[in-house]
């Protein structure tokens, strides 16, 4: 509650890209632990952090943690555009991710936290995941922090 205001002229910036590798063609990985890795790396106490996929076929979003809530997404993800048949699709004439694509575009595909010193400013069971839909092979995530 209540505002608060900081002044300063030391402006950091700071970037990293990582690498994620899912053994499923679907899978919501909790990548909370590995933003705050970074975010204390990067030494900034007051900013913004984004973190987005790289990826069109992958999100980021934020969410509760827990797996009751993840089958859900699946089933109503599915339901919006399901993987199968692969002929129901324009795009998969030469690949079969057409549904991946759909679900990554209503996923969402970055998320921006403000910081404020030195942690994100998350609301109650707010976590960030990485959401893969077409996955078993390597992809990247940036995470972009900027502030002092
Ligand atoms: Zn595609």
């Amino acid at each position: 509650m209540g505002s608060k205001k900081t002044e300063g002229r030391n402006m950091k910036s700071y970037r990293k890209e990582i690498w994620l590798n899912t053994s499923r063609r679907r899978e919501y990985i909790n990548i909370t632990p590995i933003v705050e890795e970074e975010l204390t790396k990067s030494g900034i106490k007051e900013g913004l952090i984004l973190v987005n996929a790289m990826h069109i076929t992958s999100s980021i979003f934020i969410n509760d943690d827990e797996s009751g809530l993840h089958e859900d997404f699946e089933k109503w993800l599915e339901g919006l555009a399901p993987e199968k048949p692969y002929s129901q699709y324009k795009h998969n004439y030469a690949e079969d991710n057409a549904d991946a694509h759909l679900k990554r575009t209503i996923m969402g595909r970055e998320v921006v936290v403000s910081i404020t010193e030195g942690k994100m400013d998350f609301g109650p069971w707010e976590q960030i995941f990485y959401g893969e839909f077409d996955g078993k092979r390597k992809k990247r995530i940036l995470i972009k922090i900027i502030g002092e």
